[in-house]
């Protein structure tokens, strides 16, 4: 099947680059570059495209799922982690929310998210200037996402991609697992010095009460 890119690349003499065949080398983990829309092949990281071509592939990003999001989703709830997934309350949209765990995690892309000295973080030569500021703004908005939800008493967990390769996978689960029951243990701590705080003001209120009511027949009995 011939779709609009696949022609367009041709015309670039940069065919076929697709980005499944440098894939192993480069992006090891399955980091997910958008399927052409018409013919569901992987779009190529080609540094030469126009700003159409650009604009076909950066519009045919969605937030889905990717492999490395579900991976991991399917070992939580095997181990018994109960979530929700992309959760548009929540300031960021998480892509997993464990509310009895008052934790949000997010999946980060190394490359959208500018994971610092990553191997996956390669910004383009051409148009860099973008890139970089592109980047600059995503980090800037992650930023603010995780500050709201702190601020909310919330947890913060960021997966990066390329910790949910094959060969860091388990013991990326395994931190992250246990990082979102010590998140739960403190939560559950937090309640119940809450309650602890709430009990101890209402029977100071009662016995404030109690001395006053005792003051006052005082009074009324002289
Ligand atoms: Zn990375």
């Amino acid at each position: 099947m011939v779709c609009c890119f696949w022609v367009l690349t041709r015309k670039d003499n940069n065919f076929p680059r697709c980005f499944c065949a440098f894939k192993s080398e480069r992006w090891s983990h399955g980091f997910s570059l958008p399927l052409c829309v018409v013919c569901k092949t992987h779009l190529p990281m080609a540094d030469n495209l126009t700003h159409q071509q650009r604009h076909h592939i950066m519009s045919s990003i969605h937030a889905t799922s990717t492999k490395p999001e579900l991976m991991l989703r399917k070992r939580l709830w095997k181990d018994g982690f109960r979530y929700r997934v992309n959760d548009r309350r929540f300031a960021g949209t998480p892509d997993v929310v464990l509310p009895k765990y008052r934790t949000a995690i997010f999946v980060h892309g190394c490359f959208w998210h500018g994971h610092k000295n990553c191997k996956n973080y390669v910004v383009p030569k051409t148009n860099t200037s973008f890139w970089i500021e592109k980047i600059a703004r995503n980090q800037k908005r992650d930023e603010d996402v995780w500050r709201q939800l702190e601020a909310k008493g919330w947890f913060v967990i960021i997966v990066w991609e390329c910790e949910l390769a094959k060969k860091n996978l388990e013991s990326t689960i395994g931190k992250v697992e246990n990082e979102i029951r010590s998140n739960g243990e403190a939560f559950r701590h937090s309640i119940e010095e809450r309650q602890l705080n709430r009990q101890q003001h209402s029977s100071e209120r009662r016995e404030q009460k109690r001395r006053h009511n005792q003051l006052l027949s005082e009074i009324k009995a002289i």
